[in-house]
């Protein structure tokens, strides 16, 4: 019987060093420095440099590569339980090496890249000496593939990239940009596109503006002009029209990521609403002596428990299949609860802290906005609502004994048959 809610004791014992090393060296960092992306900046560096160096002396380094790629070849729950932690901080992730896009990146490079693109673009990443981007989504779409345009034909032994991405995250300082482009028109929506590999200052990629999100304090959401972008035949990265399998193995590993960290945001928004309620008096007596206050505490707490057990039950059953596919359903699941989760108790713990709450000096305006961030990227809520509806039906084996299992009336003399015999001897 395997079914275990405890942790051992010499993980436990590397997580209470991350959760101290955390609130006490990287929270802070956060207070002082401008975008953890920002590999040019010297302040971020004279400070950051020194803590990835303890984070590698712990063999805590990029957990979720494997030990050939410089990390530690953790499973999905091991990372669960060290994400919920450093999604704390904004810093925390790149301290440990697993930032996102560089962290999604680095794993499409090392499934998919070619001896040179390992060399030139893998290593340097995973050294966090630069940094990359992601740029899929266009002005007309994102959730849709299908309306995708950017086109990169073939012209001797170059292709070249015209059209626009949009959204494209740390594109201002990313050495390189993974871009997914239209290379076969005539053929199926998820056979039509390949992935390409584009160096920063290759002549033709322009920057039309950055766009920045709500409550950022940089904007750092590139919108894109490829206009006739050259880059050689062997900056393809996978196979010609496999643009779609790569995505999805980055981004599998990625939304699952990003819940674990979005825990770690939730439970600092719910630490904090702790916090308040025992300091704050009003009215004659604490916060926390209200009753309306309490039910925002234990809504917050379950929403946040159950949350987590769906989280670290999908990690759970990623580890055991090793097979994205066959977690579709759950990822959906997580994909899906994550936006409310953060918002709803983002949003108490703002309302608890009043007009501190909602000022600037405060996380929680952000975290709500966060939780729209977290509701679009990678895939909007409705589908994957829609997705997991789909896969459970898909999943259903109807019941043919009870079938139509709807119908109360023939259900209730099927059952009347059924027990007729046992029953035929007790006189009431
Ligand atoms: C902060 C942030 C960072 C991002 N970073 C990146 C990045 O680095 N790289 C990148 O490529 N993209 C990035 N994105 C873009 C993100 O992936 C897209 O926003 C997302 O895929 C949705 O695409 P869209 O914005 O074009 O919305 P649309 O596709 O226009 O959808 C708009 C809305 O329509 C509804 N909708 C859409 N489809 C359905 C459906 N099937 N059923 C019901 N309702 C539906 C949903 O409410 C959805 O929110 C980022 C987005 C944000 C907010």
């Amino acid at each position: 019987m395997a079914w275990d809610f405890e942790t051992d004791d010499a993980y436990q014992a590397q997580l209470d060093w991350v959760d101290q090393f955390v609130r006490e060296e990287i929270e802070p960092l956060d207070l002082v420095l401008g975008h953890p992306a920002d590999v040019t900046d010297p302040r971020r560096n004279a400070l950051v440099r020194p803590l990835q160096a303890l984070v590698r002396q712990r063999r805590l380094w990029a957990c979720h590569l494997g030990p050939e790629l410089g990390g530690q070849g953790y499973g999905q729950v091991k990372l669960a339980l060290l994400n919920e932690i450093l999604g704390r901080s904004q810093y925390g992730p790149t301290v440990f090496g697993c930032q996102a896009p560089d962290s999604g990146n680095a794993e499409i490079l090392a499934h998919y890249g070619t001896p040179e693109q390992k060399r030139r673009f893998l290593q340097p990443l995973l050294d966090n000496e630069i940094v990359s981007c992601f740029a899929m989504t266009e002005p007309q779409g994102g959730a849709d593939p299908k309306v995708f345009k950017t086109r990169a034909v073939r012209d001797g032994d170059h292709w070249v990239i015209s059209g626009q991405k949009w959204f494209a995250s740390h594109a201002r300082y990313a050495e390189f940009l993974i871009v997914m482009a239209v290379t076969d028109p005539e053929a199926s929506p998820y056979k039509s596109m390949s992935m390409f590999i584009v160096p920063r200052n290759t002549p033709g990629l322009e920057f039309v503006r950055d766009v920045g999100f709500a409550t950022e304090k940089a904007a750092t959401h590139a919108y894109l002009n490829f206009d006739q972008v050259r880059v050689p035949a062997d900056h393809m990265l996978g196979g010609r029209g496999e643009a779609f399998v790569v995505a999805q193995v980055r981004l599998g590993g990625g939304r699952i990521h990003h819940a674990m960290r979005t825990i770690g945001e939730a439970r600092r928004a719910l630490d904090m609403m702790c916090e308040r309620v025992i300091s704050r008096h009003t009215q004659g007596e604490l916060l926390a002596e209200k009753q309306m206050v309490q039910e925002k505490l234990a809504d917050s707490w379950i929403e946040l428990e159950q949350f987590r057990l769906l989280v670290l039950r999908t990690a759970w059953l990623i580890d055991k299949h090793k097979d994205y596919r066959k977690v579709r359903k759950d990822i959906s699941a997580v994909k899906a609860i994550m936006p409310r989760v953060l918002h709803d108790i983002a949003s108490r713990a703002l309302l608890l802290h009043g007009s501190l709450g909602i000022s600037d000096e405060m996380p929680f305006a952000h975290l709500v906005m966060q939780s729209f961030h977290v509701g679009l990227a990678d895939g909007p809520v409705e589908v994957h609502k829609a997705t997991l509806a789909k896969q459970m039906l898909r999943d259903y084996t109807p019941s043919e004994t009870l079938f139509p299992a709807y119908h109360l009336p023939l259900r209730r003399e099927q059952a009347i048959e059924k027990y007729r015999q046992a029953l035929e001897h007790i006189v009431v």
